[in-house]
């Protein structure tokens, strides 16, 4: 671990939005869960949720993540019901990105708000049951002859949108992380193989210098 590395580690999760992130159900093409991933990564999401496809498991990373999903975690959930129902329950607003009467432009909500957004299958989008939840629906306005765009620009298009109003919050200007929280991301981020031995210890993790070599 060199002393830039462990400085950009701790840079970068001293700018990461807990309070901001992705439902991705069904996503199904490697391709496209790997951009999303890596546009999660560039915007600053911490935790991203998935549906995995009917298949049973997730796609598969592929070179388009740029080892995003070393960086991004992704959590599992069994359908996108009960993962809105859980993510509305603690306090976020889950904006779907869905058409109907009462759509919105993305550009509307309030993204520095605890925010989630819904993403739909390659195929089918977001189900009506879903959006239905959803705290509100939103679309990129589409003025051409194909109806909708590819899931991972749709994605990029709304989380830079969010990027856009969290930096004019100045809500990458101050860790959003408990700093409790951040000490252990960035020990596990640097010692990526040491970390999973002291969690099966029940041990804690090593304190590190600002260097980021361990002193205890
Ligand atoms: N036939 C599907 C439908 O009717 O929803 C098309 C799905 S689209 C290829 C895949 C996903 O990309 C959508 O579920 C949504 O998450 C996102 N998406 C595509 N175009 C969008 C747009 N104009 N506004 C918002 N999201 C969009």
């Amino acid at each position: 671990m060199t002393p830039e590395r462990y400085e950009k580690i701790r840079r970068v999760l001293s700018r990461r939005q807990p309070t901001l992130s992705v439902l991705m159900d069904e996503v199904n093409k490697p391709h496209n869960f790997s951009a999303i991933l890596r546009t999660c990564d560039a915007v600053g999401v911490l935790t991203a949720h998935a549906v995995p496809p009917k298949s049973g498991a997730l796609p598969t990373f592929d070179a388009t993540s740029g080892s995003a999903h070393k960086w991004v975690a992704v959590r599992k959930h069994p359908d996108a019901v009960t993962a809105v129902r859980e993510l509305q329950a603690g306090g976020v607003q889950v904006l779907a990105t869905h058409l109907s009467q009462r759509s919105v432009d993305y550009r509307e909500p309030n993204y520095t708000r605890p925010t989630c957004v819904l993403l739909g299958a390659e195929k089918w989008g977001v189900s009506d049951e879903a959006a239905a939840l959803a705290d509100a629906n939103i679309v990129i306005p589409m003025f051409g002859m194909v109806q909708s765009l590819n899931v991972s620009v749709a994605a990029a298009t709304i989380l830079f949108e969010a990027q856009r109003q969290r930096l004019a919050a100045g809500m990458y200007e101050a860790p959003q992380l408990p700093p409790d929280k951040l000490d252990r991301l960035a020990f596990e981020w640097a010692y990526p193989d040491l970390a999973p031995g002291y969690r099966e210890r029940g041990e804690p993790y090593p304190v590190l210098d600002e260097r980021g070599q361990i002193i205890r």
